[in-house]
């Protein structure tokens, strides 16, 4: 299967700057500015431009608050309190925003950029403005987010720049404008302190329920990540084999994601065992390339171990060389079937002592065609068979005598567009199940458990230590009686002998 090129790395990244809500923003709001003044800059006018000044203290603002599910509907009270103050509304502004917003996220990315890229059918749109519509993730698809605080940004830029060419100072334009501005942030900062109020909690210590191994319980780990695949719909599908493996293993039944529950933040937190406040992943928009912590990568490589990462392009700005990237652009119906295939090779000519494996076409549907709907149960029960093929390949070359599999999604997904980041309903918590030798079978763990704990426990199996500013604690609920006993006798018997 072909890898991910440079140019995909590239466009990966910049799609991310209209993909985000944060960047998305202000690019959108300055291009339709660009847009509707193009007659008068292509006279050479720029007068337009002076209003930036200012509307530039709220760019600053919407940017820095995302006003996260319900909070959005307050975004129309500053818009409200605008349109009354300074009674001023240019309609042919707000409706060319409108348009574009619409055709940029129905039209461009609903249906060209799905057909291009996983190739969804030309009538995506007639499915993807009601998901658009009803959409409450942290990208440029959450409307009802996005079109407030377009609206009053233009507005305030459109408002300045009129009184300005008509021959209004600018200083006391920007001294009324910037107050109102310091306002808006008082009303978001009082907002997301006192509604804001549903992250999950971090866990205050680093990972010490457990003494760090030094003896290895398992020999392999695989762990397959379905991306996106919300609890309760694999609840509904028809998975007999990942049922099977999870009724055979132990599940944890109440495990919960990270906040933003963006790709590349959770598998940076699953992979390091820390908080993106620790790990500076803040969103699939990273600007500052790598973890800034250890991975479990650095981990296994202290102990001479080698763990793999087959995943999308996007993680590679977390996780640099350890990752073998795969295309994203490919008809969805074959992504995880190549993927499946590229895992053998890597097992076949890496032998990594840990493969995480990333299958994508779950969430992929769920982002084109949205997860209350069937085609949605239908990739779930595609990857429930190809596991199925995966493991009985697995265990027929005996990579599976001494190993753990570990099968988790990174994060579910919201009604809309797939969407996910705030914590929607069926984003939070995540299928999470452990089977193998060394795991109790027909277990279950109904506790509240975090995904930070998957690096710790990786590298509890494995005998590695843990990453240096993981958190999770090892989830050693899951670990077979006789096998924790056995690892306990032997690190008095080393701990003895030094
Ligand atoms: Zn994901």
């Amino acid at each position: 299967m072909k890898e991910a090129s440079r140019f995909e790395k590239m466009a990966a990244r910049c799609w991310n700057l209209l993909n985000e809500g944060k960047p998305f923003t202000p690019i959108f709001v300055a291009g339709t500015m660009t847009i509707y003044h193009a007659a008068d800059w292509m006279g050479g006018s720029w007068g337009w431009m002076l209003g930036l000044a200012a509307a530039l203290p709220l760019f600053v603002i919407y940017y820095v608050y995302d006003y996260p599910l319900f909070l959005r509907n307050y975004l129309w009270i500053p818009y409200v309190v605008f349109l009354i103050v300074w009674s001023f509304a240019d309609a042919a502004l707000l409706l060319l925003a409108s348009g574009l917003y619409f055709f940029f996220t129905v039209f461009f990315w609903g249906t060209l950029y799905y057909h291009l890229r996983i190739g969804t059918s030309w009538w995506n749109f007639t499915r993807f403005w009601k998901l658009v519509l009803k959409n409450s993730d942290s990208t440029s698809g959450n409307a009802q987010e996005q079109l407030p605080k377009v609206f009053l940004l233009l507005s305030v830029w459109e408002y300045a720049s009129i009184q300005v060419e008509r021959g209004a100072d600018l200083a006391p334009l920007c001294g009324a404008l910037w107050l109102f501005a310091a306002l808006v942030w008082l009303f978001s900062w009082i907002l997301h302190r006192n509604l804001f109020d549903w992250q999950p909690e971090i866990i205050p210590t680093y990972t010490n329920n457990v003494p760090s191994p030094t003896v290895p319980i398992s020999d392999k780990v695989y762990v397959i990540v379905i991306d996106g695949m919300r609890k309760d719909r694999f609840e509904a599908a028809n998975a007999p084999f990942l049922k099977r493996l999870r009724a055979q293993g132990t599940e944890f039944a109440q495990m919960e994601t990270v906040y933003p529950a963006r790709t590349v933040v959770c598998f940076t937190s699953m992979l390091t065992g820390t908080y993106p406040f620790e790990h500076g992943i803040r969103s699939n928009m990273v600007w500052k390339l790598g973890a800034k912590v250890e991975t479990i990568f650095d981990s296994l490589r202290k102990v001479g171990k080698t763990g793999r990462l087959l995943g999308i392009a996007h993680l590679v700005d977390s996780f640099g060389d350890d990752v073998e990237t795969v295309t994203a652009v490919m008809p969805n119906e074959l992504a995880d079937r190549y993927i499946i295939e590229r895992a053998k090779r890597i097992v076949e000519e890496q032998h990594p002592d840990l493969l995480v494996v990333q299958l994508i076409a779950t969430d992929q549907t769920g982002h084109s065609r949205g997860v209350l709907y069937d085609e949605y149960i239908e990739k779930i029960e595609e990857a429930d068979a190809l596991i199925a093929e995966f493991v009985a390949w697995l265990e027929e070359r005996g990579e599976l005598e001494r190993a753990t599999l570990i099968v988790c999604a990174d994060h579910g997904q919201a009604d809309g567009i797939g969407g996910h980041g705030h914590l929607d309903e069926g984003e939070r918590y995540v299928p999470f199940f452990m089977y193998g030798p060394a795991i109790e079978a027909g277990k279950r763990v109904d506790e509240k458990r975090s995904l930070v704990s998957l690096a710790p426990t990786i590298a509890y199996l494995l005998g590695a230590p843990y990453p240096s500013h993981s958190r999770g604690p090892v989830l050693i609920e899951a670990m077979r009686k006789e096998e924790s006993d056995e690892t306990a006798a032997r690190h008095r018997f080393f701990a003895g002998a030094q």
